[in-house]
């Protein structure tokens, strides 16, 4: 989401990274005034100390780290994926998968539950789904071997099923062989050829998640993440054919690149892979990391103001929260705005026209602040999405306001969700009215947020906030609870009453 205001608050407008307005309001003095009686409620409420309102105010809490231990949700599998990926002259692609998933629940499995992404977008499935495409995909599976013995499987819309001859326990270990082919669809969603580069997003079968008693899959939608994995090692070799340039989740590739390589990447929750046509690269070095940005029209200035903004985000995000864990980040000016680990893609917003220049830049900054919301702490983007999409959006905010020196303004973002009914902002996906979801998702989840440091030490303090958050939770995932217990023990709150307007506690 980028932020837009301004001074006095006169207007104020929220958009998602999907581009969606959240709303633009009108805002009155009085709201000040509301907002003052509010947070005395608040203060008498939780009995915390308050600064008399005003961002600039002392700190007013610590973390005990003597007796807080932060709990991590179970992925309930540890995955190895060893994938080669073969594409031809005229953008047909082989893929060979060797999966190898540990089970690490406490249950024996019978099956096994994948994402298989690519399958809503042939033209069966896509029909079926009424979403309509310029080109559909095609997909062939020619194998799956399970410990050597092939194996009939079930794949419907997105969800591959294959059974297993004898249970995995606890403990135990597994190896899926998958061999498939495929052509990308045009006009699909992150899985889509685009203009001539190729965005190899959730291309190869990715194992669900597993917990309380179940695999955690979902159904697909067309808005909003609806696959979860857990942290992952990956071995990657590919073979494209030449004039082509590679980037990836990798901070090994290089520019101009190879038409054959490998690369090898642990403790991700998926790799990204885009394969580009003649790009114009500018490259900037931020302290440790290389940024490169990939831009395909005559718009080198463009890509240069954005390589800047991305570096000073970055070196932002990494001195106030946390080291970003590679050594490079590309920037992919092409396609739907979005995250994966080490790359993102940014240029449009669901197949809508290109972003303008002033969008386009905050739209790449939350697309970086996902390399910590998502990338590093991780969260299931179906059932608490607003846990990387709100903190994104409130890293985001952070950022520009640090750089601005303006006020927070607290009263406009309060005046920006006044309207929307009062729902929680941790509801499934398919909780959510058609098209409302970003509002809470996005919107909500970051104005409450900041919230919680308004007359609590305000911008400084919530920079402490994620920097703690970060040291406790990288490279473990959140759910909404653990992030109400973490946030009650941090402010010492004696209950979870300001969790009341907007998080519904599970
Ligand atoms: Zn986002």
């Amino acid at each position: 989401m980028a932020v837009a205001y301004s001074k006095h608050t006169t207007l104020y407008i929220l958009n998602t990274k999907c581009g969606m307005k959240v709303g633009v309001v009108k805002v009155y003095k009085y709201l000040y005034f509301l907002i003052s009686v509010i947070l005395l409620t608040c203060y008498f409420l939780t009995g915390c100390e308050m600064d008399k309102g005003t961002s600039k105010g002392k700190v007013t809490s610590s973390l005990d780290r003597t007796s807080f231990f932060p709990r991590s949700v179970p992925a309930g599998n540890y995955t190895k994926y060893d994938i080669n990926l073969k594409m031809s002259s005229v953008g047909e692609f082989e893929v060979d998968a060797n999966i190898n998933i540990k089970n690490t629940s406490e249950d024996a499995w019978n099956e096994l539950v994948f994402y298989f992404i690519p399958n809503i977008f042939t033209k069966a499935t896509s029909e079926k789904l009424n979403y309509s495409l310029d080109v559909p995909a095609r997909l062939q599976f020619k194998k799956v071997v399970v410990e050597k013995i092939p194996m009939k499987y079930t794949l419907n819309k997105d969800k591959l099923t294959v059974p297993l001859k004898s249970s995995i326990g606890p403990g135990d270990e597994v190896k899926v062989e998958f061999s498939y082919e495929f052509t990308l669809p045009e006009g699909g969603l992150r899985f889509t050829k685009s203009n001539e580069n190729y965005h190899l997003a959730q291309f190869y079968p990715m194992v669900a998640t597993y917990r309380n008693h179940n695999w955690n899959k979902e159904e697909y939608r067309f808005r909003g993440e609806t696959y979860h994995n857990g942290f992952s090692n990956f071995k990657v070799s590919y073979d494209i054919p030449k004039g082509y340039t590679f980037a990836s989740t990798s901070e090994n590739d290089v520019y101009p690149g190879k038409s054959m390589g490998s690369f090898e990447v642990n403790n991700v929750k998926e790799v990204f892979i885009a394969i580009l046509k003649d790009p114009k690269v500018i490259q900037k070095q931020e302290e440790n990391v290389n940024i490169r940005v990939f831009g395909f029209e005559d718009k080198e200035d463009l890509y240069k103001e954005i390589s800047e903004v991305a570096s000073d985000a970055l070196s932002y995000f990494q001195k106030n929260i946390g080291p970003y864990p590679f050594s490079q980040l590309d920037i992919v000016i092409d396609g739907l705005g979005m995250e994966y680990p080490g790359i993102v893609t940014a240029n449009s917003i669901y197949n809508n026209k290109p972003l303008e220049p002033k969008l386009l830049k905050k739209t790449v900054i939350h697309e970086i602040a996902h390399q910590w919301f998502y990338g590093i702490i991780s969260n299931d983007p179906y059932h608490d999405a607003w846990l990387d999409e709100g903190f994104a959006d409130f890293a985001t905010e952070l950022y520009i306001h640090s750089t601005n020196n303006e006020e927070v303004p607290y009263s406009s973002m309060y005046a920006a969700i006044q309207n929307l009914d009062p729902l929680p902002v941790n509801l499934p996906l398919d909780e959510y009215e058609e098209g409302k979801q970003s509002s809470y998702i996005y919107g909500k989840s970051s104005v409450m947020l900041w919230s919680l440091f308004e007359g609590r030490g305000g911008l400084k303090e919530a920079e402490k906030f994620l920097r703690i958050y970060y040291q406790y939770y990288q490279f473990k995932e959140v759910d909404s609870k653990e992030f109400i217990r973490f946030t009650e023990h941090y402010f010492r709150l004696n209950d979870d009453s300001v969790f009341a307007e907007w998080l519904l506690v599970k």
